[in-house]
């Protein structure tokens, strides 16, 4: 039987049969289990080998939930993404990364892998035509985001797989900001689809984890590295991000639909002058995100006209929104990339990526729409 993803979110992967007959699977907080005669050393049940009840009945979950043949969850988003990137790559590769990558993986990319021995170089994923005279003869792979942060720009997905397949490349794409329930990025022919966990996928904010989805070979190669390396996710954060995925295809819903009408009252009001939401028609990207994505997530970002002494303003007036970093909660976040997740950028850089003092994000959480949009109003 093929299930919908609301039902797949609940009941794929689930132990056959429940553990003690538990509707919940209960934490399995065990270092290690006795031994049956395993293969090799990989398949040992302990703690830090990714093998415990509690991550094998998540792998299979994330797996239904993408529909890849297997998945890995990690100890964070950074380390899904570091070790995808090190299974992938060795020293002497060369790959390409599309522009405007999260701070986190921009620096590991751009300082940590060169000492490795391998270079990457920059992309605009918007812009398919400029990407084979980045090719060099010791290119490998090609790395992207579902959207960008904080501009939402949606690359072409489509031509990022074709290309990948002509020149013989490992496709990556890191799929936090759009969730399994927006995208499902191995459908359209990526090799490996990355998630900051702590993110939508859990959605309570009150873990980290990441995961990595894609072929059997592909995520045994990375579950190796991950051995070694030592990013396992501890059983009782397997439990709560187990727990917190159960919602989230209605929290998807949610922060699609709430988002989308904050976005375009926004865009109506006359203190905004530019707002960035790839669910509205005014976004450069709005037909290739109608196109790739059942909903466009939630978050947004705007400029004020008065820049950013009026964006501090409206921050400190807001009632709901927590000023913090971070998104896909079920609390309304808000935050100024210019202070938090672009801080380590120049003013320069900043301006380069199109990132202005004033810009401000919100992550919308689920709390009533009608209540966000009056808050922002008295604030605006
Ligand atoms: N990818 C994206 C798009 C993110 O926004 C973040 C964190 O903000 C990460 C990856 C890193 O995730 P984590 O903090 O779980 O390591």
């Amino acid at each position: 039987m093929s299930w919908k993803m609301e039902t797949k979110i609940l009941h794929a992967g689930e132990p056959e049969p429940r553990v003690q007959g538990a509707v919940c699977m209960p934490v399995f907080q065990s270092t290690m289990y006795e031994l049956e005669g395993e293969a090799g050393y990989h398949d040992i049940r302990y703690i830090r080998l990714n093998n415990t009840p509690n991550h094998v009945v998540l792998h299979r979950k994330l797996a239904a939930l993408e529909n890849s043949e297997a998945a890995l969850v990690t100890a964070s988003g950074m380390a899904a993404i570091s070790t995808s990137l090190m299974s992938v790559l060795k020293s002497g590769d060369h790959f390409l990364a599309q522009n405007g990558l999260y701070g986190g993986t921009h620096t590991f990319v751009t300082e940590t892998l060169p000492e490795y021995g391998i270079s990457v170089d920059f992309l605009d994923a918007a812009d398919a035509g400029s990407w084979k005279q980045r090719l060099r003869p010791n290119t490998r792979a090609i790395y992207v985001e579902a959207m960008t942060n904080p501009l939402l720009h949606v690359a072409d997905h489509k031509a990022v797989t074709a290309f990948a397949r002509e020149h013989d490349l490992v496709s990556l794409i890191d799929s936090t900001f759009a969730s399994p329930v927006n995208f499902r990025p191995i459908e359209i022919g990526y090799d490996l689809s990355i998630h900051s966990c702590t993110k939508y996928l859990n959605g309570h904010s009150d873990i980290v984890a990441g995961a990595v989805m894609g072929r059997t070979e592909r995520i045994r190669k990375i579950t190796h590295l991950l051995n070694h390396l030592g990013g396992s996710l501890d059983p009782h954060a397997c439990f709560l991000l187990h727990r917190g995925m159960k919602t989230l295809s209605v929290r998807m819903k949610q922060h699609n639909e709430s988002a989308l009408k904050i976005a375009q009252f926004l865009e109506t009001h006359p203190a905004v002058s530019r707002v960035n939401y790839p669910g509205l028609e005014s976004h450069p990207h709005h037909s290739r995100a109608r196109e790739l994505f059942h909903g466009c997530g939630g978050v947004i970002s705007w400029e004020l006209k008065s820049g950013l002494p009026a964006a501090e303003q409206l921050i400190g007036k807001l009632k709901i929104p927590i000023h913090t970093v971070s998104l896909g909660g079920v609390e309304t976040l808000i935050t100024r990339p210019a202070a938090t997740s672009h801080s380590g950028l120049t003013a320069e850089e900043r301006r380069r990526f199109g990132i202005p003092e004033g810009l401000v994000r919100l992550s919308v959480g689920i709390e009533s729409t009608d209540d966000l949009i009056e808050d922002l109003r008295q604030a605006l």
